[in-house]
């Protein structure tokens, strides 16, 4: 079989990856816009304490990454001076570019190595493949112009969000709700290097325009940031790589493949940023896509619709988790009427996956605390 992989971020490498290790006679080329040693954004969060989804299906790849992961078992809310810890939510951590080049050097262990500094911009430059792969991000190429047969739909959402670095190695992935004079902001940071840690600030549409960021360039912006967050960030700057202000665009899409072009990772569909998904379904995609072509060798067309048929249920419900955080951060002002239990409270249950038994035995301490917050204000837990 003769593949291409337009697109090497985590969806991408991986799946290059899994199928020439499981087909070493594959023709496999991935092309790649940027070099090697570039990436946007800083670290990435896992909602898991690590990559233990891959243990099964590949030991090797876990073993290599998870020893470069900050891990940790809290979550903190910070609103009106309070700091509250939800316990028992483990997450994991790594510098995108540094789990981009774990992933480089496993592909390099199969024999692949990706044509960096290679854009596609012509849709001929797709032919003469038996099986062409979207993981070329949010704003793919391949999909471009093919719309209605995928049936790409995208929103954009309202709230503005900037993704910087710090200097500031942070103890637990927190998130901070401050009110300063222009409106509201929050930030969800988080470390993912001894040194280093993600720092994402987003504001309503309101708050952007009374700061005047339209006029800001991206030092200024960083700046406001660092006056905006000066407590948090304790003297420490913010870093930037590409840090402009951008609206997340909801991507779905209702066709998975058209003709013998597949769509995976973000080119497929997005995962809001707060719940901390994104590069694991990119992963996910990338293990069910190899597992379909592994279990139809000669035939792509009913490879690409059991790749469909069996993830696209899974999916659904994480889009739909991540959707419905998304939409809790869309309205993030209102949130900040609340005391900071309740803020806490409301906060963990934004996604709509968990009830108050599961987090009982999830988080003891916070449930406790929020009871007895609770208790003494005469409302019952809810
Ligand atoms: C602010 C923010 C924070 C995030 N935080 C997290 C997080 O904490 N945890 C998490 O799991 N996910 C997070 N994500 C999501 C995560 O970054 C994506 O889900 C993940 O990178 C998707 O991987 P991908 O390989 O599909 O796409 P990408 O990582 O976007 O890779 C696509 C690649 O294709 C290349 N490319 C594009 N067009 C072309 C072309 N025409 N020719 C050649 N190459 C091309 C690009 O250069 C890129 O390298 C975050 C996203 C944002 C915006």
């Amino acid at each position: 079989m003769n593949v291409l992989i337009v697109g090497a971020g985590p969806a991408g490498l991986y799946l290059a990856y899994l199928l020439k290790r499981q087909s070493p006679q594959t023709a496999l080329r991935i092309v790649e816009q940027n070099p090697p040693d570039s990436t946007f954004g800083f670290g990435v969060v896992f909602s898991d304490r690590a990559l233990e989804f891959l243990r099964d299906d590949d030991p090797a790849t876990c073993e290599l990454v998870t020893p470069a992961m900050q891990q940790w078992n809290d979550l903190v809310v910070h609103h009106r001076g309070q700091a509250i810890a939800i316990d028992g939510i483990g997450f994991a951590a790594i510098g995108r570019l540094r789990l981009l080049q774990l992933l480089q050097q496993q592909l390099a262990g199969v024999g692949i190595v990706p044509e960096y500094r290679r854009t596609l911009t012509d849709p001929r430059e797709l032919q003469g493949h038996d099986l062409v792969v979207a993981a070329d991000g949010v704003n793919s190429f391949v999909r471009r112009g093919r719309e209605s047969e995928f049936g790409t739909r995208i929103e954009h959402l309202a709230n503005r969000f900037v993704w910087y670095g710090t200097t500031r190695p942070f103890a637990a992935l927190s998130q901070t709700f401050v009110q300063a004079e222009a409106g509201t902001f929050n930030a969800h940071h988080y470390r993912y290097a001894p040194d280093m840690s993600t720092f994402i600030v987003e504001c309503d549409p309101a708050t952007w325009e009374r700061a005047g960021f339209a006029a800001m360039d991206e030092a200024a912006t960083k700046a406001y940031c660092e006056r905006v967050f000066a407590a948090t960030l304790d003297g420490h700057p913010l870093v930037t790589n590409r840090s402009i202000w951008r609206n997340f665009p909801k991507v779905w899409n209702e066709h998975w493949s058209a003709g013998n072009t597949v769509l995976i990772g973000d080119a497929l569909r997005t995962a809001h940023f707060s719940i901390g998904s994104g590069t694991r379904l990119a992963f996910e995609d990338a293990i069910a896509l190899a597992r379909s072509l592994r279990e139809h060798p000669r035939a792509v067309a009913d490879a690409l619709a059991a790749f469909e048929t069996a993830r696209k249920p899974v999916v659904r419900k994480l889009v739909a988790a991540a959707n419905a955080s998304a939409d809790w951060y869309e309205r993030f002002p209102g949130h900040m009427r609340l005391e900071p239990w309740e803020l806490a409270w409301q906060y963990i249950q934004r996604s709509g996956r968990v009830d108050l038994e599961r987090l009982r035995r999830v988080s003891p301490r916070f449930v406790a605390g929020y009871e007895a917050y609770a208790a003494q204000r005469g409302a019952a837990p809810r």
